[in-house]
């Protein structure tokens, strides 16, 4: 089974933390384990403790060509010995970026799908058609969400984290927040801050904890206003942040997920959205294996953690 650092809360210093009378701690799951990071960690425990079983395990799964949840598989799979396949959304274009170079060498076989075909990845014939190339294996969906994933999910908060009023995470297919919802007591509030445009998130978070039978004690937001454009989309203001972030709390936060998440935070706290005496705890969901591919795609510097 994944082993992973204590998981750590860090309390922030600022003047306007003091100011708004706002206690804002940032868990560090960016720091838990040094290839398994953050959220990724806690959604594939559980996915990976089941394959162990299986007579010859055999792990499956999908994503974008700078996704995490890749990084993260191979880096699992290979820590456990556990062969891994990546389908991978689009051709393959060489050199590999740092993601899947990283992914390869971990020993994950890539496999390319053309955009069109990666759409009906989810058909019954063509996961037979996997079967039949790939031989048995577990299916683990696009991004990790799933029952095992929100049950990982669910153990991020500890005892020490229900002193805070607010729980904020980053939102992608909404798997975290579901395990972070079935975790609160019912005094807490959760918010999500997602990464994609749209509010069509809302509906299909409600759809994902009806499928899950989340058992739900605690109220939550989704703040679908700081998504800079969308999926994978960012705007100056969003690398400003991230940059200024990091000069004053020593934090890194990935362009896709965790500085919208932390920009947006913080803007709520300068607006007075929080009453004066609360008490937030924000998710660091890791992700930051992604600047080296955005820098290259983008030729945008940001601060990356030392290695
Ligand atoms: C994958 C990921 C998320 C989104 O997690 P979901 O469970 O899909 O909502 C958030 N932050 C980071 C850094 C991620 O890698």
């Amino acid at each position: 089974m994944l082993s992973a650092s204590p998981n750590i809360n860090q309390s922030l210093d600022h003047p306007l933390l003091e100011k708004m009378g706002i206690d804002l701690a940032v868990k560090r799951l960016d720091l838990i384990h040094p290839e398994v990071s953050g959220n990724k960690f806690f959604k594939l425990k559980y996915n990976l403790k089941n394959a162990q079983d299986d007579q010859t395990p055999k792990i499956l799964t999908f994503g974008g060509a700078y996704s995490n949840h890749i990084q993260a598989v191979a880096a699992a799979c290979k820590l456990l010995h556990i062969p891994c396949v990546g389908i991978i959304r689009g051709e393959e274009t060489l050199p590999l970026n740092p993601t899947l170079s990283a992914a390869k060498s971990n020993g994950m076989q890539l496999h390319y799908l053309s955009r069109s075909a990666y759409k009906t990845k989810a058909k019954p014939e063509f996961l037979e058609d996997l079967k039949n190339k790939f031989g048995e294996f577990s299916l683990i969906p696009e991004g990790g969400t799933n029952q095992l994933a929100i049950k990982g999910a669910s153990e991020i908060l500890t005892e020490e984290d229900y002193q805070f009023d607010f729980i904020t995470v980053a939102m992608g297919t909404g798997g975290t927040m579901a395990g972070i919802l079935e975790a609160l007591s019912p005094n807490q509030t959760a918010i999500g801050f997602s990464s994609l445009k749209g509010d069509f998130i809302k509906d299909e978070f409600q759809s994902l904890i009806n499928q899950h039978q989340i058992h739900q004690k605690a109220e939550f937001i989704i703040e679908t206003s700081y998504h800079f454009g969308g999926y994978a989309k960012f705007q100056q203001a969003l690398i400003e942040f991230i940059w200024w972030f990091y000069e004053q709390f020593g934090i890194n936060l990935d362009p896709i997920y965790t500085g919208k998440h932390f920009y947006g935070i913080w803007d709520l706290i300068k607006k007075g959205f929080f009453p004066n005496g609360t008490k937030i705890l924000s998710i660091h969901t890791g992700g930051l294996q992604g600047i080296e591919g955005f820098t290259e795609r983008t030729g945008i510097k940001l601060p990356t953690p030392s290695k």
